[in-house]
């Protein structure tokens, strides 16, 4: 019990002692501030926890973790079709923090927290403080499951739902379990790779206890992220039966190249696993830098199939605000 406690209050920590000073990061990492155009952004700052600072490469001003999470000036140009909502989510949220834009599942933003700020992240500007679920809204998003049959899957998102507390997400499993008609919770987070030890004894127990089937979409982006301890922490949440996938977004010059995704492929499989999406990125405002040329996409993505064994081959997809699914990009169209 004692254990259990300094485990789980080394999470916590971990998460309140983000590094969130741009001059801390880059003395840390030992690069001038005149080697970057480093900018301070009045809303959604810099936010990395330490255990993902460790994994970065000093001296490195192109490190791919760094790249991820370093505002830099490039995010204040503003590009024509780079928008503010560009997967017009606000059209599918009939209850605060319910997004049913897909036929069987529904999405549930529980959080607006995270622990990392990732620069390219589509819900940079999502005003979550007026969406968040109440314990009114939970009530009603239970009726609403109820109400609608089609529903088997809910996934917890947001956010990143692991950054809220265990008594928290212990509460969103505990009345989603009581609804027979669900089949499967899934969790769309990057926790277990920005801070492993988050994966910690009680949460592994819950899990195990769970009448539902467990999937775990992560989002890793590069090989880099996934060091021993994230491949331990991964393997226990396997080794209790949760399907682990991941997602990745396609970054320029931090994963375009195709050693980069082959090797990233074969890291996640060596956690336990198995690559699910490789998303083009969502046109949001500030993040037009990270774009990749579709044309350079579908080579990459030729070039995968060829190197990879069919189940290391993540699907290629964008999201559309009209699709009611992830869209397959078209590998066979001309220029
Ligand atoms: C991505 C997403 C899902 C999940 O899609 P899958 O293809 O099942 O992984 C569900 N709802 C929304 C709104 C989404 O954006
Ligand atoms: S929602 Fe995911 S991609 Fe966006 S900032 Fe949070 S952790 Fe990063």
């Amino acid at each position: 019990m004692i254990n259990h406690l300094i485990t789980q209050k080394n999470w916590q920590t971990q998460l309140s002692t983000a590094i969130t000073s741009v001059d801390e990061l880059l003395s840390l990492l030992k690069l001038e501030r005149s080697e970057l155009s480093v900018i301070v952004p009045d809303n959604f700052g810099l936010r990395v926890p330490r255990a993902f600072v460790n994994k970065m490469q000093a001296g490195d001003a192109n490190d791919p973790l760094l790249r991820q999470v370093l505002p830099t000036a490039e995010e204040q140009i503003s590009v024509s079709g780079y928008t503010q909502d560009p997967l017009a989510e606000n059209a599918h949220n009939p209850i605060k923090g319910l997004l049913h834009k897909y036929q069987s599942r529904v999405l549930l933003t529980i959080t607006g927290a995270c622990a990392i700020h990732c620069r390219y992240c589509f819900r940079q500007h999502f005003d979550y403080g007026a969406n968040l679920p109440t314990s009114k809204e939970q009530e009603a998003i239970v009726d609403y499951i109820s109400d609608n049959p089609d529903i088997n899957e809910v996934i917890l998102s947001g956010g990143d739902p692991l950054s809220i507390s265990n008594r928290r997400l212990f509460a969103w499993l505990d009345c989603l379990e009581a609804i027979p008609q669900l089949t499967t919770i899934r969790l769309h987070t990057r926790l277990p790779l920005v801070i492993p030890e988050r994966i910690d004894a009680e949460l592994l127990q819950r899990l195990a206890q769970s009448r539902c089937q467990l999937v775990m979409v992560i989002h890793c982006n590069h090989a880099n992220e996934i060091d021993d301890n994230t491949a331990q922490y991964l393997q226990r949440l396997k080794q209790i039966g949760v399907t682990l996938l991941n997602q990745t977004v396609l970054l320029a010059g931090i994963n375009d190249q195709v050693e980069t995704q082959v090797a990233l492929s074969h890291r996640l499989f060596a956690a336990g696993v198995l690559p699910y999406y490789l998303h083009v990125l969502d046109k949001v405002a500030g993040a037009a830098h990270f774009d990749c040329d579709e044309q350079q996409a579908i080579t990459l993505y030729w070039q995968l199939l060829s190197k990879l064994p069919g189940y290391l081959v993540p699907k290629l997809v964008r999201e559309l605000p009209n699709f009611a699914f992830k869209t397959p990009i078209d590998i066979y169209q001309a220029d």
